[in-house]
């Protein structure tokens, strides 16, 4: 008898471990046919794939052939509309072929980003190039996050490691020991103020400063506030600066707010989530004038670059001060893991030990894909995509602005263009405004968001996703204009 016990079945591995080859041929012609965008919306279809796709706990699996069929014919045809070349309402979109395949090949041979490997190398040149790609200053330490809400929490948790270690505190040890602050703009992501209540800081410790007209931060409104705050006995932590806000694209006036960084002693945080890469465009580069003078930068891969989701990206002046904020500390079960003396095997080191610099441990290779996205078109490629994408919000600005029937609410900045329909026999414009935002997303060609500029609701597409070209801003013109023209009839009807 085996000294293990009678041999069984259910000793052998029941999931395929290999076969990939097989099971991507059998996907590949329904992800084709999903970016071919025929399939309508899935919520359409909602009981038809709930019945398809749920069920009890499985007690026996299905095996591996009938999983991809599941997900081929009833998964992937009811995924999300953001792909669409005519939705321009998130500022997430659909990934491009190269950084799906990238981040594939990472689930097959990287399952992490450690280690002396290609994967690990390419996490340090493809944080290096962006840097490059986008005249970040020299030497600033990248980390790769889940997104841009997670690289906001990790720059201003460096921001708030530098200003209490400058009054003798070590926050990361310690906690804090007095009341904060931090200041920014209206028009910030409410990440910002979430990062805020993480770091301990509090959501309160956010000092809200007014925009102007053009949705840029006031600057004498900064300097008041950092004023009295001071006076107030509140620590500052940081100043955030937009380099392109969710709602409207619009850029801080980062130089002025950097001046004012530099001489009261403040860190200076740029938020370049969506708008970081705008900079490629020398119709707008001037606008980022400041930039060098950042202690903390973020930008988000998975918005503009085209990344799969998932993928965000923050660079701190320094990386010691990093590494103080966010060390995870010795772990005794990595003790003698590694040959202390020459690397012979990749796992004799971690290589750049990115764990220490963020607040995950566990996570992908995330450098490989945007290495991918980088090296399938280089500069010039991903600067042809902004320039396109900013050259549409001011193609409808101008569309917009000839039109009786369209008002231009902001003139664009980047690539988002904020106007509504105005005709008064439509009745109140917000209301008609928003009754035109339905129609637009039920018939599903068109697919802005809305925002309020001034109080105001407008349509608010912002071109963005790699599929989303020129055609596309006629194209919504032609439909606000039939929808609000078809409004009016009705509004005469009754
Ligand atoms: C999208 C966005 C964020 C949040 O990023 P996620 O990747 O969604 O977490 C933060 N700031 C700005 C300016 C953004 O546009």
């Amino acid at each position: 008898m085996n000294l293990l016990g009678p041999v069984s079945d259910s000793i052998e591995e029941r999931a395929e471990c290999a076969e990939l080859n097989t099971a991507l041929r059998q996907l590949g012609p329904h992800l084709d046919k999903f970016l071919e965008f025929e399939h309508g919306d899935a919520y359409e279809r909602a009981a038809q794939w709930q019945a398809a796709l749920g069920g009890e706990l499985p007690q026996q699996g299905i095996g591996l052939r009938a999983l991809i069929q599941l997900i081929g014919t009833q998964l992937v045809p009811n995924g999300s509309a953001l792909t669409k070349p005519g939705c321009t309402s998130w500022i997430t979109t659909g990934a491009t072929t190269a950084g799906i395949v990238a981040s594939l090949s990472a689930s097959v041979a990287s399952p992490q980003r450690f280690g002396l490997t290609a994967f690990n190398f390419l996490e340090d040149l493809s944080l290096n190039w962006m840097a490059n790609l986008f005249g970040l200053p020299e030497h600033m330490q990248g980390v790769y996050t889940s997104g841009g809400s997670v690289a906001n929490l990790i720059a201003l948790g460096a921001a708030r490691q530098e200003a209490f270690e400058a009054i003798g505190v070590d926050p990361a040890q310690d906690g804090l020991s007095q009341p904060c602050v931090l200041f920014a703009s209206e028009a910030s992501h409410h990440t910002i103020n979430r990062a805020a209540a993480v770091l301990g800081m509090g959501r309160s410790a956010v000092q809200t400063i007014a925009i102007d007209s053009s949705g840029r931060m006031d600057v004498t409104a900064l300097e008041h506030s950092i004023i009295e705050s001071v006076a107030a006995n509140q620590l500052p932590i940081a100043i955030v600066a937009n380099a392109g806000t969710t709602s409207a694209g619009v850029i801080d006036p980062i130089s002025s707010m950097a001046e004012l960084a530099q001489r009261y002693g403040i860190w200076l945080h740029i938020d370049g989530a969506y708008g970081l890469p705008g900079v490629l465009d020398s119709r707008v580069t001037h606008l980022y004038e400041g930039l060098r003078a950042a202690d903390s930068v973020i930008v988000d891969p998975h918005k503009w670059l085209g990344a799969p989701v998932g993928i965000g990206a923050a660079y701190v002046r320094n990386a010691e001060l990093l590494q103080r904020a966010f060390t995870q500390e010795p772990a005794d079960y990595f003790e003698r893991s590694f040959n202390p003396g020459t690397a012979q095997s990749s796992l004799d080191r971690l290589g750049t030990p990115y764990s220490e610099f963020g607040v995950e441990l566990s996570a992908p290779a995330r450098g490989v894909t945007v290495w991918a996205l980088i090296k399938e078109i280089g500069q010039a490629g991903l600067r042809e995509r902004v320039e396109r994408h900013n050259t549409m919000a001011r193609d409808l600005a101008e569309q917009v602005t000839a039109h009786p029937q369209l008002e231009l609410l902001l003139p664009p900045t980047l690539s988002i263009c904020c106007f509504r329909f105005n005709d008064e026999r439509c009745g109140e414009l917000n209301e008609a405004n928003r009754l035109i935002h339905r129609r637009l997303v039920m018939s599903g060609e068109n697919i802005p968001s809305t925002t309020r500029i001034g109080g105001v609701l407008a349509l608010r597409p912002c071109f963005l996703g790699a599929r989303t070209g020129l055609e596309q801003v006629s194209n919504l013109v032609a439909e606000v204009l039939e929808v609000g023209n078809s409004l009016i009839k009705e509004h005469d009807n009754v």
